[in-house]
Formats: structure tokens, sequence, C-alpha cells
């Protein structure tokens, strides 16, 4: 293999993935529902199939897709959108991702981050040739430090790769971190893409607020999301992408060269469900809160560390006190010793021994089925850790 992915492995969710297929175990490790969205998508996916949506969709999507997708802007954050110009469909968030970066860093460009981070961010910041610059989230709470963040910033630093709510450690950013995302990419002029897919899975009554709504953003800001997580449809792969028409142009200019164009039956069922189940993802949110609330009690039961979570799918635990020094260590041993998988947060660090960085924390899931929690909750309580 070519340099570029010699050195990659494969993804922690893929290996995490197979180890319980392989093992029979829960699996507590992807983040994906084991329940499919509304009858609404799904009924409009296979009548789009069978009403010959089947040939190649506009490269920058179908009409009605970008026009659900800038009504939904609007109609959650007040934000107004071209959906010719400023409103483009990709083949999920991981390819909106890639043409953002592919699309607007040279090599040797820099590029902060969140860490632990999310590991296609590393992939494509690797093949678009930039350096990576990770600001550390820290454990317990998680929180962005912005004299960390402003320390970051070099006179190569092109963009702030920003996600919250934040995979892996369920963190919603709140008023005072985006204003201090805001003030650092005003002062250096920087551009902003923000990663947003789990916008809507947010708990305790904390609203999500895209980065682009603030004073000065909105002409430096792309806003990535995908319907996969608001409406638990994860391998259907249709995310988008939303800013100023220039950056949205540079990534519609690199996804031309990746996919061409994403899956065209799929497109009309994403629109149907952005505009007639607004409420879904709502009520999909505080099913989970209640999923969080019951695994971080059974995790707590079971002897672990665990830091719950604002958003997202995820919690995680710190096994370092249960005498483990790896998560990894851990979760290869976990499905023989509890037939539960979790992921290891190490691999989302650039060095998972540095200040404040998790080599002994795991993430778990909890966008499963009340039965399935129960179950892998019981599993861990009666297992020796
Ligand atoms: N986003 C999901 C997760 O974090 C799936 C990741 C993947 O399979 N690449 O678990």
């Amino acid at each position: 293999p070519a340099r570029r992915v010699a050195g990659m492995g494969s993804t922690i969710f893929a290996e995490m993935s197979a180890l319980a297929v392989r093992t029979g175990a829960i699996n507590l490790g992807q983040g994906f529902p084991d329940t499919d969205g509304p009858a609404l998508i799904l009924d409009s996916a296979v009548q789009a199939i069978r009403g010959g949506a089947n040939q190649y969709a506009p490269g920058i999507g179908i009409p009605a897709l970008r026009q659900a997708i800038a009504r939904h802007q609007q109609r959650h954050y007040g934000i107004e959108l071209d959906p010719d110009t400023q409103v483009t469909v990709t083949t999920g968030c991981t390819e909106a991702i890639a043409g953002a970066l592919l699309g607007l860093v040279d090599p040797g460009d820099e590029v902060i981050v969140l860490e632990p981070s999310y590991d296609s961010y590393n992939a494509m910041i690797a093949f678009a040739g930039g350096v990576r610059r990770p600001v550390t989230l820290r454990a317990p709470d998680f929180r962005l430090d912005p004299a960390e963040l402003a320390a970051a910033v070099s006179p190569r630093t092109r963009l702030l790769l920003l996600n919250s709510p934040h995979n892996p450690t369920g963190r919603v950013l709140d008023a005072g971190e985006l204003g201090a995302v805001a003030e650092v990419a005003i002062e250096h002029d920087l551009l902003v893409v923000t990663d947003e897919v789990y916008e809507h899975l947010t708990f305790d009554g904390r609203a999500h607020v895209p980065i682009s709504t603030l004073p000065g953003m909105a002409e430096r800001t792309l806003t990535l999301s995908s319907a996969g997580k608001s409406y638990s449809v994860t391998g259907w792969k249709v995310g988008w992408a939303t800013g100023p028409p220039e950056l949205v142009a540079a990534l519609t200019a690199a996804k031309q060269w990746l996919s061409y164009t994403s899956g065209a039956p799929l497109q009309p069922a994403v629109a149907a469900a952005l505009d007639e189940a607004p409420d879904f993802p709502a009520t999909l949110a505080v099913e989970l809160q209640a999923r969080r609330d019951e695994l971080v009690a059974g995790l707590r039961g079971a002897g672990l560390a665990t830091y719950s979570a604002q958003g997202t799918y995820f919690v995680t635990s710190d096994v370092a006190d249960l005498g483990w020094s790896s998560g990894r260590e851990f979760c290869l041993a976990l499905p023989e010793r509890a037939g539960v998988v979790a992921v290891p947060l190490e691999v989302f660090y650039d060095d998972p021994d540095g200040p404040g960085a998790g080599r002994h924390l795991v993430r778990w899931a909890f966008c499963k089925r009340p039965e399935v929690i129960a179950d892998a909750t019981r599993r861990l309580m009666a297992a020796d850790l």
C-alpha cells in the first residue's frame, strides 16, 4: 500500500464491530442504533426506488433535498440559506469532512482539532497534507480551555475543525466555549468547519447552538451534518454541508472527484423526513437520554468510573481505577470477561499519554434498545472487570 494509508491500519470502529461479531458479544462499540428510523423515511425511499429515482442525482444533491436542508436550518436556528449555492449534499458527513479538508487545506496548513478527535478527521487532515494541532478536552468535564485554544494558533493555522455535540466525550460546548472559538477564529481570520451530526441529540434541556449563528461567524463557517443520527439511518450515508457559497463550492469541487454524486433514492426520502417528521429527532433525544441514564447507572454499578454525556450516543469510563493502564487492553479482554464490546479512546489522541489524555478511557454507545442496555449492564455487573 501507499505510504498515505500504510500506517493507518483499520478504523477502530470496524475492528471492534468485527470483535463483537466474532465473539457474539453485545456491541456497545460502534455508534449505530439497533432500531430503524421512522416509517415515513423508510417508505419514502422504497417509493423513490420503485418510482425510478435510480440514476445519478445532481452532484450537489437534488433540489428538493437542498431546499429541505435550508428549511431545516431556518426552522431550528433561524439561518437563511440559498439552497442553490449554500447547500451541498454528501455521502454521509464523513464525505463532507473529506471534501471540506481536501477543498480548503493546502499541504503544510495547520488544522486545530479538539481531541479526543473522531478518527476520520485525522485521516483526512493527513490526506490533505495538513498538520494537526490538537487541543485536549480533559476529563472529568471535557471543557475547552480558551487559553489552550489560543496557544494552538500559529501563522500557519488555516482552519479550526470543531465538533459539538462531541464524539467521543458526549460534551456539548456551552456559550462561553463557542464564544472563545469565535473570538480566536475572527482574530486570526480562520475558517471553521464544524461537525454537528449530533445537533438534535442533546439532553437535560440543553440546546445545540451552531457556531455559525455567532456574530462574525456565518461568513467563515462550513457546517456539516447528516440524516444518519437525526433519523436513525446511519447506513444511508446522506450528509450535507451548508455555509457561504465559496466554502460550499470548495467542498463540492473536491466531492465531485470523490463520490461524484450521492445515493439518488435516499435523497427524496431524507427531504421528506426533514419536512414531514421535524420532531422525530427531539423524540429520539428523549429516549436516548433515558438510555444514557440506564447505561451510566449500570456502568457505575459495575464499578466503572463513568462520565455522563450532555449529548451524542456515547458515555466514557475510566478503567484506571480497576487496574487497567490501557483502554485498548480492557476492550480486547472485555468480550471474554463480560460479553460486551466498547471502544478505547487512545486512538483519538495524538499522544494518549499526554497531559489529560485518555489512554485509560473507553467509550460506550447507548443508542441501543432498552433490553440490550439492560442485558449489557447485567453482564458487566456480573463480570470480573
Ligand atoms: N460515528 C460512529 C461512531 O463514532 C460510527 C463510526 C464509524 O463506523 N466510522 O461510532
